[in-house]
């Protein structure tokens, strides 16, 4: 019996062990329709303490997807005491056999894109091209790091009189990861991959908007031979959230939402001495000069704006346009925009899903309609598209270009996190820079121009953690991503999670004998 068979067999055995009913995908990962939706210490479960149920939303049709217990504090506590036990095991492995598992998990996630992809559209409501960028970027992130995990290097330092240093990385400990319910897959991945390259143990709390998925990646893990209780999944809203983060024996938190609930974590940290990376809200600038590229330009607004809904962190939602080339822009983003096709998340040309949830898309339609106050122009969108039969009860809201807009409008100033752009004209680079700047976020921003020098000049002007040149939204795994300002604290991905998933111990041998001065007499 080859692997694959052996462990189909396993989880068929232990689906029917559980009374759960499911698709077998590759190498034995469950698309299972129901709970338990926990996974402590190697299996699914129901929390040993919980504190309620939650209802989790369907966004395609605005129906029950299924309801997940709530961890209480005795739950997160047996999480973390799971993950405090394997790492002793998982950080004293070598970084290459780390590295052979977690490529493995990241085979499987490749072998079963697809179905992941399924999985994912049916649960946040997004359209399968975006799942399926979000599922690429997890698999291209769980590729890299085990590569990475055998870059973690030690330093010889020389010292005098043949005395030396070695400054040794080492993990953290046990991680605690929080996230945001818009990519929930990659979202987990970027934290957990290199944590566990790095050699920590982990405890996930996702949103309770989009719960499923982590536990799904739990499963990948066990299947490509992680130990039991490295990777744990706890399920709840906020109060989990802090109970996690409150945990004494949890190392570092690594936390993805909203500015205000970062504050929050931020304080948790602090009251725990313990490292903290904050992944924030954003309101990111596009500048685009009279000489761009236009067609470039007019795709990467819309890749910067309408995909997922617009529920995208990083998303250039302030479009700074040149005077000269205002119209011309304009009428061709228009254009194109309301070509999109508002539709089934699973239907392969769908381009606009649905909104997460019903409050969500209320918050949206409130900025649309305060900007109206204000004295934009809506030229297309910004309402709620009622589709037939079972998608009656999704909330889908067609993409909306805002024209006539001012920088102290409520809708240019806040971060929307839904298919709402603002047009704002300029006539020089320097207030264009200036008024990209004018914000208290700092994730991303982007520059659109022919001229090589005006391209890099203005990119080092923006004041956010990533800027692109001539694109948009563009997230390779080898490089850092993360905020300035109130966007965020330290960086995911690239060499900095290395940083950010480790210390270092530097360990002093002394060749000669102790010098004490006068402190000790002959
Ligand atoms: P949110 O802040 O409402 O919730 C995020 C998570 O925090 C959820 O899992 C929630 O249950 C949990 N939480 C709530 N209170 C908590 C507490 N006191 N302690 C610990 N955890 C707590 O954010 P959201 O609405 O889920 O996500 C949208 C936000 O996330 C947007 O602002 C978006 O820009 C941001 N985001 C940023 C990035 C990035 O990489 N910078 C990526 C995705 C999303």
């Amino acid at each position: 019996m080859n692997e694959n068979i052996l462990f189909q067999s396993f989880v068929l055995f232990f689906m029917m062990a559980s009374g759960l009913t499911g698709l077998i995908m590759k190498r034995g990962i469950t698309r299972i329709v129901g709970g338990p939706w926990n996974y402590v210490a190697g299996s699914r479960c129901e929390p040993s303490d919980s504190t309620g149920l939650m209802k989790v939303n369907e966004p395609a049709t605005g129906g029950e997807l299924c309801q997940v217990a709530v961890s209480g504090p005795g739950e997160v506590n047996r999480a973390v005491k799971a993950a405090k036990e394997s790492f002793s095991v998982w950080s004293k492995m070598s970084n290459r056999e780390r590295g052979r598992r977690l490529l493995k998990a990241s085979n499987i996630i490749r072998e079963n894109l697809k179905d992941i992809a399924q999985l994912e559209g049916g649960r946040e409501g997004t359209k399968d091209y975006d799942i399926r960028c979000d599922v690429i970027c997890r698999t291209n992130n769980q590729c890299s790091f085990p590569f990475i995990a055998l870059a973690i290097l030690r330093q010889h330092v020389p010292l005098e009189g043949g005395s030396f240093a070695m400054v040794q990385r080492e993990p953290l400990g046990v991680i605690g990861g929080v996230g945001a319910w818009n990519f929930p897959m990659q979202t987990c991945v970027w934290k957990v991959a290199p944590a566990l390259a790095c050699g920590n143990t982990f405890v996930y709390k996702p949103s309770q908007f989009t719960p499923v998925t982590a536990v799904t990646l739990a499963e990948v893990l066990t299947a490509a031979e992680v130990p039991d209780g490295v990777f744990n999944v706890i399920q709840g809203e906020g109060q989990t959230g802090a109970d996690l983060c409150n945990h004494p024996d949890v190392a570092k938190l690594s936390f993805t939402g909203s500015v205000p609930t970062g504050i929050k974590v931020m304080t948790a940290g602090a009251q725990g001495i313990k490292n903290v990376t904050l992944e924030l809200g954003g309101k990111s600038p596009i500048i685009i000069f009279e000489d761009a590229n236009l067609k470039n330009a007019v795709k990467a607004t819309l890749m910067a704006n309408f995909l997922s809904q617009g529920q995208v962190c990083s998303n250039g939602t302030r479009v700074f346009i040149h005077r000269s080339i205002a119209k011309e822009f304009v009428d061709q983003l228009v254009e194109q925009t309301k070509k999109m096709v508002i539709g089934d998340p699973f239907n392969e040309e769908t381009t606009v899903g649905a909104t997460i949830h019903e409050e969500h898309a209320h918050k949206v339609l409130g900025y649309v309609q305060s900007a109206k106050d204000e004295g934009a122009t809506i030229l297309c969108g910004g309402e709620r598209v009622i589709l037939p039969g079972k998608l009656a009860g999704g909330w889908y809201l067609s993409p909306c270009v805002l024209t006539n807009c001012r920088d102290d409008m409520k809708v240019v100033k806040e971060e929307v996190f839904g298919s709402v752009l603002s047009v704002l004209e300029f006539d020089s680079e320097e207030e264009a820079v200036k008024r990209a700047n004018d914000t208290n976020f700092g994730l991303a921003g982007a520059v659109f121009t022919k001229d090589i020098q005006r391209g890099h000049r203005v990119a080092n002007s923006i004041e956010a953690g990533t800027t692109w040149i001539n694109t948009f939204n563009l997230y390779p795994t080898e490089v850092p991503f993360g905020g300035y300002k109130h966007s965020g604290v330290g960086r995911e991905n690239g060499t900095a999670a290395i940083d950010a998933f480790t210390q270092t111990r530097t360990v002093y041998v002394e060749m000669g004998d102790v010098d004490c001065g006068p402190l000790y007499q002959e």
